[in-house]
């Protein structure tokens, strides 16, 4: 492999990793993107949704080129209950502006790494990083089996479980079970004029569903639904650590998910040509590493850079920008022929000036918010039997609103009070 010094090593071509390869390569530095897939992409999963903020403003216009699946214009939020449930749809002119798109990882993928390339930086894939060249107490390159390649800095942009940040130090372990959520995912092929249809769609246009309640069987977490070109990809995420208490298998969960009377008949007749598993951090600052060390950044995943505020899930975007964040901090650094902790921490400061920082910090309470059992319970069997009563004429005696309201609440052991606080609460964090 490489036998001259290069300017950086990223570990890891995913959205955070190639991006900050392409921004390194861009502005003319040696840059090395090492990927253990046999292609970029090959690996990974998500849920399915991209929003384009952050790569637009580093290749503006990029859905032109991308291959991105279906521009999403329709948002649709389900609370499910045991064979009820309430939708709420929304939709907003301002999103037709290449405001979000639905995504396919391997295809996705493979073309930002090739962006990289295009811009001068050197693709290897199939190869895993096993450790940390250390020289002098700091960081001076990556080990790969035998090979030991050695570089002025490391990004490392590999993942949720990156070794690499542990390897360095700035992660004291793998993040904890009730730090992540485990996600799951099927991706169902159906015809693009019958995901169309059945969403209400026009031509090249999708939707997202988000599903909570029921789904996860009351543990913290949800459902999922894009439309993609002509497929579904359809999914759950649940935290690990109830999933592991309450001894359920997210395959399982899936597959009864599949049969909501909700979800059946949009996924009806297809056929399912990817399975998929993950972890998605989901503690927000609660799980930050030290960001940077001598020698080495993280970015992405591996930071744990991942907003979900439950009806929103945001990774590929902080992904990109902090990705890009560190290469700008590297092209500083190299321009300071200095690439010691202390140079290396403008990366902080660069994170705040984009949204990365900013976003994370202002939902600092989200994660401890959605810990709140009865958003998963209470919560969405109150608006969908409610609403299923609002519909429901069949000769009995009439109530008004209020009484329904009262009655379901005492049904479900809820009181003003405690239903004023949760009120509060979700204000103030989401
Ligand atoms: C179920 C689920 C649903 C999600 N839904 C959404 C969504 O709809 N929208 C959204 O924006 N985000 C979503 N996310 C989050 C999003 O997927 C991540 O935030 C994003 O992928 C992070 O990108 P990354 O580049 O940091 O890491 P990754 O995408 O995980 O990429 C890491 C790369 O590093 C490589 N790698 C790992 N270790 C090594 C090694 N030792 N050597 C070499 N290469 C290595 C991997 O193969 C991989 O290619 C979801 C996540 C999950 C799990």
């Amino acid at each position: 492999m490489a036998e001259e010094q290069l300017t950086a090593i990223v570990v890891g071509a995913g959205p955070a990793g190639s991006t900050a390869a392409y921004v390194l390569a861009r502005a003319g530095l040696e840059v090395l993107l090492i990927e253990k897939g046999g292609t970029p992409g090959s690996k990974n999963m998500f849920g399915g949704r991209m929003y384009s903020h952050a790569l637009d403003k580093i290749m503006p216009g990029f859905w032109s080129q991308a291959p991105v699946e279906r521009l999403v214009v329709k948002e649709i939020i389900t609370f499910l209950d045991d064979g009820r449930s309430l939708s709420l749809s929304c939709q907003d002119a301002g999103w037709l502006s290449a405001h979000s798109f639905t995504l396919l990882r391997a295809q996705f993928d493979a073309w930002l790494a090739a962006k990289a390339e295009e811009a001068g930086a050197m693709l290897a894939c199939g190869i895993r990083v096993d450790d940390l060249l250390i020289k002098e107490g700091r960081v001076a390159g990556i080990i790969a089996g035998e090979d030991q390649m050695p570089a002025d800095v490391v990004i490392a942009a590999d993942g949720v479980n990156s070794i690499i940040a542990q390897k360095a130090g700035l992660r004291e372990r793998a993040p904890q079970p009730r730090q992540v959520g485990t996600g799951a995912k099927q991706v169902i092929k159906l015809p693009g004029q019958a995901v169309s249809q059945r969403f209400g769609l026009a031509e090249g246009n999708g939707a997202a569903q988000l599903f909570v309640g029921q789904c996860t069987k009351g543990m913290a977490g949800g459902g999922f639904l894009y439309t993609n070109r002509d497929s579904i990809s359809l999914g759950l995420i649940v935290n690990a650590r109830e999933l592991q208490q309450n001894k359920y298998r997210i395959s399982d969960l899936l597959e009864e998910f599949k049969e909501n009377p909700c979800v059946a008949p949009l996924i009806e007749g297809g056929e399912v040509v990817e399975y998929s598993a993950h972890l998605v951090p989901e503690a927000g600052l609660g799980m930050l590493p030290r960001l940077c060390g001598d020698g080495i950044l993280v970015a992405g995943d591996a930071a744990g850079f991942v907003l979900n505020l439950g009806y929103v899930v945001r990774g590929m975007d902080f992904a990109i920008a902090s990705g890009a964040a560190a290469a700008k901090a590297v092209i500083a650094a190299r321009a300071a022929k200095d690439f010691s902790q202390r140079q290396l921490g403008l990366y902080r400061q660069f994170l705040k000036e984009s949204f990365v920082l900013r976003d994370l910090e202002a939902y600092r309470g989200a994660p401890h918010f959605l810990e709140n059992p009865r958003l998963f319970t209470t919560y969405p069997r109150l608006a969908a039997t409610l609403a299923g009563q609002l519909f429901t004429v069949d000769g009995s005696p009439p109530e008004h609103l209020l009484g329904k309201i009262l009655g379901q609440m005492k049904k479900g052991g809820l009181g003003w009070g405690q239903l004023a606080r949760d009120g509060w609460k979700g204000a103030r964090q989401l």
